[in-house]
C-alpha cells in the first residue's frame, strides 16, 4: 500500500492538498475531477493530511503489522520518539506511559533520546572538523526525500549520518539481540518509508505514529489507571530529549548556535525549509554555514501527532520533560553507554532519485497563459490561490499535466461570470419564448373556438338544406352527413345511424349501392367533378353532384330527390332552359328555313317553361 492515499468518496474537490503540496506531487489532470497522488514524487511530509478537512487523505496504517509482530515469538522493542512529551501530556507520568506500551505486549520500551545523543556527537565531529564542505542535516526524512528527489545535486551535501530512529534501532539490537523486532513510535509519516530502507541492524520492522498508538490503547482499553510505573529500558539518553525542538539536536551536540561564531543555520516549517534548500544550492559559498532543517516546525508538530496541537505548549512540555529527566541523571552510566555504542556504524549513504519533470515548451506555456487570460501578466506575481507561486508556474504545471485551468481562480470566476451572463440571456430568451408561446396558445384557442363555431354553423346549415349532403374521406368513410342524406338511405343504413350518430366514420360502401358509391371513388381518384348526374336509388331518381373538396382526400356530394315537386319543377325549368339555350341557334336556323313554324316551336317551349314557373295552387284543407 502506498504511503499516502486519497479516498475519492470523502473528497470534496477543494484541491487544498494540491495547493499545499510542496513538490506538486498531487495532480489533477484535465479529464479528471479527483486529485491523484504521484507516489514516486511524494516526500511524505504529510502536509496534505493536515489541510484535508473532510479527512479524505490518510497514510498507510501500521497497526495490523505491529499486532502481527507482537503476536509472534520474537522479542519486540518499542522505540519512542523524544516528542512523546509534547503529545502525551494527558498521561500524568511518563512511567505510566511506558507501562501502557508494555501492556500492548512489547518486551522492551526504549527512548530514542539516546540515539539522538549518539547522532548529535557525530554531527559535532562533522561540523567542527570542517574540511571546506557544508552539510544539511539528515534527521528529518521528508527533508532527505525532498533533496534526493528535487535537488539531487545536493545529495552529496546531506550529512552522511543515520537518523536518531536508526541509531537507536542499532543500539537496541546490539543490546537485546540481533533477532529483536523493532517498532518505532513517532510523530512522522515519512519514517514509515525510511524504516524500510535499511537491512541488518538498522532495519525498522514497523513504524507507528502517535495517533496509531492512541488507537491501539483505545482498542485494547489500556489506560493510565490500569497500569503501574515502569521506566524506559536502557540505555537512557541525556539531552537528546530536546530533539523535538528544531535546535534541540544542536543543544544535545553542544554545537555553538551564537550569531557571531555559530556554524549552523536552523530552518523549520514548509516555506523556510524550501527556501533554505534553494538558497543553500545557490549561495552556500556566501552563506558558509551548515543547515539544520526540519519540514515541520520541529518534530512536535509532525503529521502523526494529534490534530489541533499547539506548538508553544508542546515546546514547553518538551522542555519540562527534559528537565525532569535530567534531575538525578546518571552521567557516568550515560558516558559508559556512549562509549560502548559510540562504536556502532552510524554512517549513511543517499541515492539520487530525480523526480523533476522536464520543462515544457514556451509556446505551450504561452498558450495556457492566454487561455487563463494571463498572457500580459507573466511576471512572478500571482494570486497564489491555485497553490503555485506565479501564474507562469501554474501554466507550467498545467502543461506538465499536473493541474487544470479550472484551478485558476480568476479563470474560473471569469468563466462563471460568462456562464451567468449566458444563463441570464438564455433565461431572457426563455421568458420571451414563453410569452410568445402564451400568445400563440391564446390565438390557437381562439382559432379553435372559431373553427368549432364555423363547424357548428356549417353543420346547422347542412342540416337545414333540403338536399342531401355527405362528405367522405379517401377511404370512403363518412366525415359528415346531414339528416336529409340519412333519411334517403334504406332502413338498414338508418340502423347504422343508431349505432354511429351522424354516421361519422361509417363506410359509404355499406350505405349506398355500387353504382352510387363508385361515383365518389371516381371523383376521389380522378379529381374530376361529377355535376348533375341522375342516379336511381331505392326507386327514386336522384340528381347527384360530387366534387373535390381536398384533392384525393375529401369529396362532397349534393344529392337532390327529383321526385320532390319543387325539385322536379325547378329541374324541368332548368333542363328546358338548357334545351332552349343549346338549340337556340338551331331553332333560329330552322326558323329561317321554315318561317313561322319555328317561331311557333319556340313559343310552345316557352309556354311549357312558364307553366312550370307558375306557383302551385295551395292545397285545400282536407285535400
Ligand atoms: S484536500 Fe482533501 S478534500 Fe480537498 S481535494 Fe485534497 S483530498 Fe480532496
Ligand atoms: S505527503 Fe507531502 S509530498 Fe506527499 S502528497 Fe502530501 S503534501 Fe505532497
Amino acid at each position: 500500500m502506498a504511503l499516502i492515499n486519497i479516498d475519492n468518496e470523502k473528497c470534496n474537490l477543494s484541491y487544498s492538498c494540491v495547493r499545499i503540496c510542496p513538490v506538486n506531487a498531487i495532480k489533477v489532470e484535465a479529464h479528471q475531477d479527483y486529485p491523484e497522488i504521484m507516489h514516486n514524487a511524494c516526500i511524505g511530509c504529510g502536509h496534505c493530511l493536515k489541510v484535508c478537512s473532510p479527512g479524505a487523505i490518510s497514510y498507510r496504517d501500521s497497526k495490523e503489522e505491529t499486532k502481527t509482530l507482537l503476536a509472534s515469538d520474537d522479542k519486540v522493542a518499542a522505540i519512542c520518539g523524544p516528542s512523546i512529551s509534547g503529545e502525551f501530556h494527558d498521561i500524568t507520568d511518563y512511567r505510566k506511559f511506558v507501562d501502557m506500551i508494555r501492556a500492548l505486549g512489547f518486551d522492551y520500551v526504549l527512548e530514542a533520546s539516546f540515539g539522538v545523543d549518539l547522532v548529535a556527537h557525530r554531527y559535532n565531529d562533522l561540523f567542527t572538523g570542517f574540511k571546506g564542505k557544508y552539510y544539511i542535516t539528515a534527521n528529518c526524512p521528508a527533508v532527505v526525500s525532498y533533496i534526493e528527489k528535487f535537488h539531487p545535486g545536493l545529495t552529496d551535501n546531506l550529512a552522511p549520518i543515520v537518523s536518531p530512529m536508526i541509531a537507536t534501532t542499532k543500539v537496541a539490537r546490539k543490546k537485546y539481540g540481533n533477532g529483536l523486532k523493532v517498532v518505532y513510535i513517532g510523530p512522522c509519516v515519512e519514517t514509515k518509508r525510511e524504516g524500510k530502507r535499511y537491512r541488518d541492524d538498522g532495519r525498522v520492522d514497523s513504524v507507528l505514529t502517535f495517533t496509531e498508538l492512541r488507537e491501539l490503547f483505545t482498542e485494547y482499553d489500556i489506560t493510565e489507571k490500569k497500569v503501574e510505573f515502569s521506566d524506559f529500558d536502557p540505555p537512557i539518553g541525556f539531552k537528546g530529549s530536546l530533539y523535538p525542538i528544531s535546535t534541540g539536536i544542536l543543544e544535545a551536540a553542544g554545537i555553538d548556535q551564537g550569531l557571531l561564531d555559530g556554524k549552523v543555520i536552523t530552518a523549520e516549517g514548509r516555506n523556510s525549509m524550501l527556501e533554505a534548500v534553494n538558497q543553500f544550492e545557490k549561495h552556500i559559498d556566501n552563506i558558509k554555514k551548515h543547515f539544520n532543517l526540519f519540514y515541520n516546525e520541529g518534530c512536535i508538530m509532525g503529521p502523526g501527532t494529534s490534530r489541533g496541537g499547539e506548538k508553544f505548549r508542546r515546546h514547553a512540555l518538551v522542555i519540562d520533560y527534559a528537565k525532569k529527566r535530567l534531575k538525578n541523571f546518571d552521567s557516568r552510566k550515560w558516558e559508559k553507554d556512549m562509549e560502548e555504542f559510540g562504536k556502532l556504524d552510524l554512517s549513511r549513504k543517499f541515492k539520487k532519485d530525480d523526480q523533476r519533470l522536464p520543462y515544457p515548451d514556451e509556446d505551450k506555456i504561452q498558450e495556457i497563459l492566454q487561455v487563463i487570460g494571463k498572457e500580459h501578466n507573466v511576471d512572478e506575481i500571482g494570486c497564489a490561490s491555485c497553490g503555485y507561486t506565479s501564474c507562469r508556474d501554474f501554466a507550467v504545471a498545467v502543461a506538465r499535466g499536473l493541474a487544470k485551468t479550472e484551478m485558476c481562480l480568476t479563470f474560473t470566476l471569469k468563466n462563471r461570470h460568462d456562464y451567468i451572463k449566458t444563463l441570464r440571456d438564455t433565461n431572457q430568451k426563455l421568458a420571451e419564448t414563453q410569452e410568445a408561446l402564451k400568445k400563440s396558445e391564446k390565438n390557437a384557442r381562439r382559432d379553435q373556438q372559431l373553427a368549432r363555431e364555423s363547424f357548428e354553423t356549417t353543420r346547422t346549415m347542412l342540416e337545414k338544406l333540403p338536399s342531401s349532403v355527405v362528405l367522405v374521406d379517401s377511404e370512403l368513410k363518412v366525415i359528415q352527413a346531414n339528416k336529409s342524406f340519412i333519411n334517403m338511405l334504406d332502413e338498414e343504413a338508418r340502423m347504422i345511424e343508431d349505432i354511429i350518430p351522424g354516421l361519422e366514420g361509417a363506410d359509404l360502401k355499406t350505405l349506398l349501392p355500387y353504382n352510387f358509391y363508385n361515383l365518389f371513388s371516381y371523383v376521389l381518384n380522378q379529381d374530376d367533378n361529377i355535376v348533375n348526374r341522375d342516379v336511381h336509388f331505392n326507386e327514386i331518381l336522384y340528381n347527384v353532384s360530387i366534387f373535390t373538396i381536398r384533392k384525393n382526400k375529401v369529396v362532397g356530394a349534393v344529392i337532390r330527390d327529383l321526385y320532390v315537386p319543387e325539385v322536379r319543377k325547378e329541374e324541368v325549368i332548368k333542363r328546358v332552359t338548357d334545351v332552349i339555350d343549346k338549340n337556340l341557334e338551331l331553332v333560329q336556323k330552322i326558323g329561317f328555313l321554315l318561317g313561322e313554324g319555328a317561331s311557333e316551336t319556340e313559343a310552345m317551349l316557352n309556354s311549357i317553361i312558364e307553366s312550370y314557373k307558375m306557383p302551385e295552387k295551395p292545397e285545400k284543407d282536407g285535400e
